[in-house]
């Protein structure tokens, strides 16, 4: 199952690293065989190379629509080499084999991207290029495909100890269909909505190619996993941040640094700001004037749930900060950079994770959430809506103060990211108490409530962090039950977004309790 290389083909758009795996190719004694530009680039290098049409017969033509849809390089790629009928076949019409097949398609993706008009995008459908791939792919038994640069060294390595090995063929295939696959989904996607006239998904990277890098193992043990990565364009989430130490993230600790990442993004334009996640729930939410107190205000929050959480901060991490996370269990810390100091201090605790993404991703970029049903999948836009002031109406007697309406709108910001039923109190730009993901909202008031109750005792405040706070709630009040059990907690403003047929009910019980009240129009929930 070892082929020996005699001839390949090349013929590429992106011509990365192509001179040097000719060259290297050639001097095993491999024949050269390629389409117009690629065989200039090689010659330009100084190598000997035949023409495509030269093979063929036929010049490329209609713009370069039509240069290796022939039998003769078709015939060459499929053959059975084993199969007398096949052979026979090749004799008869003086087909050649290939062994090596050098391709990467016209760029579809990037003239998209960079805004081309609808004729240019078309010119950029290849054809050939992905016949070649499929048909070499299909014939992995004899032939070697190579879609990627990565995969060049591999390949030559095989060569030089003899010829490439069935299962690097084979790996190279599944890559090949993959790679088809992502591509032609990606012309499907421009046909389905840029074309017409719908900016929406087109701006979405639905294309992964480069997909299924495995995880240990998913939710749980018994649970198979993997990451896929988007093949164009994407923002800097949390699948593309650097691993500067510990293990590799475990399909948990990407669910939760994903959410740690999105929240405290968006704090990404403000002062200094910590998060703190469980489970994918914020536990914690700070701002401060440094890193440290927006830090340790986070931790103060729910001490008990901080044990193995995941810290997402929106500045480079500082020493003092990391010397603070380092003395509790911490299991991931995602960071846009981290300074010397705060890496040698996580250096000492060779099981925490270190992330980097480098500048924060745009909370308010468009995006797309995929969840799987049983027998389908789910697909919407990600929430990205923001709260702008415009949105904001106060709908009982009494205004907000200037400190309140901060609070709500800090409150409102952390409740987005928290799964429903989200109440969340918060004082000072920080969290007093979250109550998250119970069937009924008047139960997360409640449970908020007594976490914040919890927190002041463990830290022997005289009262709890909830008097005095606002209170944010993803989705409206159904009921006055849930705001009064938020007056009794303490809260003096409240966010929501309204729309309830009880909301006479609710804004009556504000005013009667003199609370502030702002509506936002706009609901959060998030499961
Ligand atoms: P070159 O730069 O060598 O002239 O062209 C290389 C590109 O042409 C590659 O991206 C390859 O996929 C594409 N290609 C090769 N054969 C054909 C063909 O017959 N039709 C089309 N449309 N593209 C081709």
């Amino acid at each position: 199952s070892v082929v020996p290389a005699t001839r390949a083909l090349l013929s590429v758009s992106d011509k990365t690293g192509i001179v040097d795996l000719a060259t290297a190719l050639s001097r095993h004694g491999v024949e050269l065989v390629s389409t117009g530009g690629t065989a200039r680039a090689l010659r330009e290098a100084g190598l000997a190379v035949k023409d495509v049409s030269d093979l063929t017969g036929f010049p490329e033509m209609m713009d370069g629509r039509v240069k290796t849809l022939h039998p003769v390089v078709h015939g060459g790629l499929l053959a059975v080499r084993d199969d007398p009928a096949h052979v026979a076949s090749m004799q008869e019409h003086g087909i050649g084999a290939i062994d090596i097949v050098v391709v990467n398609l016209y760029p579809f993706e990037a003239t998209v991207a960079k805004g081309a008009a609808r004729d240019e995008v078309i010119e950029n459908i290849d054809i050939g290029g992905p016949s070649m791939v499929r048909s070499a792919a299909k014939n992995h038994a004899h032939v070697a495909i190579l879609t990627d640069p990565a995969d060049y060294q591999i390949v030559l390595d095989e060569i030089a100890a003899g010829g490439t090995t069935l299962a690097t063929r084979r790996r190279l295939a599944a890559k090949a269909f993959a790679a088809t696959a992502a591509y032609d989904s990606a012309i499907a996607q421009w046909f389905a909505f840029a074309d017409q006239g719908e900016t929406f998904p087109a701006t979405l990277p639905l294309a992964f190619a480069r997909g299924g890098e495995p995880l240990r193992y998913g939710e749980n043990p018994h649970q198979s996993a993997s990451l896929y990565l988007p093949r164009g364009p994407h923002a800097n989430g949390i699948a593309q941040a650097a691993l500067i130490q510990g293990k590799a993230p475990s399909y948990n600790n990407l669910n939760d640094a994903d959410a740690a990442l999105e929240l405290v993004a968006e704090f990404r334009d403000g002062p200094p700001a910590v998060v703190i996640v469980k489970h994918a729930n914020p536990c914690g939410v700070a701002t401060g004037k440094t890193q440290l107190e927006a830090y340790k205000a986070a931790f103060a929050c729910d001490t008990v749930s901080a044990f193995g959480g995941i810290v997402a901060v929106n500045r480079p991490l500082d020493e003092e900060t990391a010397e603070a996370i380092a003395a509790i269990f911490t299991e991931v810390v995602v960071a846009p950079d981290a300074d010397d100091p705060a890496k040698a201090v996580f250096a000492r605790k060779k099981n925490l994770r270190l992330m980097l993404t480098g500048a924060l991703p745009d909370p308010a970029r468009p995006g797309l959430m995929v969840k799987s049903i049983a027998g389908g999948l789910l697909v919407q836009g990600r929430d990205n809506g923001r709260l702008s002031e415009d949105m904001l109406k106060v709908v009982t007697r009494r205004a907000p103060t200037p400190q309140e309406l901060a609070d709500c709108r800090f409150a409102w910001t952390v409740a987005k990211h928290v799964k429903s039923n989200a109440i969340v109190y918060a004082r000072d730009g920080s969290t007093a108490g979250i109550g998250a993901g119970q069937m009924n909202r008047l139960e997360s008031a409640r449970i908020a409530a007594w976490k914040a109750k919890d927190a002041a005792e463990k830290a022997g405040w005289d009262r709890p962090r909830t008097i005095g706070c606002a209170v944010a709630s993803d989705a409206f009040f159904p009921f006055a039950d849930g705001l009064l059990a938020a007056v009794e907690a303490g809260a003096t403003a409240v966010i929501q977004p309204g729309g309830s047929i009880r909301d006479d009910e609710v804004i009556a019980a504000a005013d009667e309790a003199g609370l502030a009240m702002v509506f936002t129009g706009m609901r959060h929930f998030r499961h």
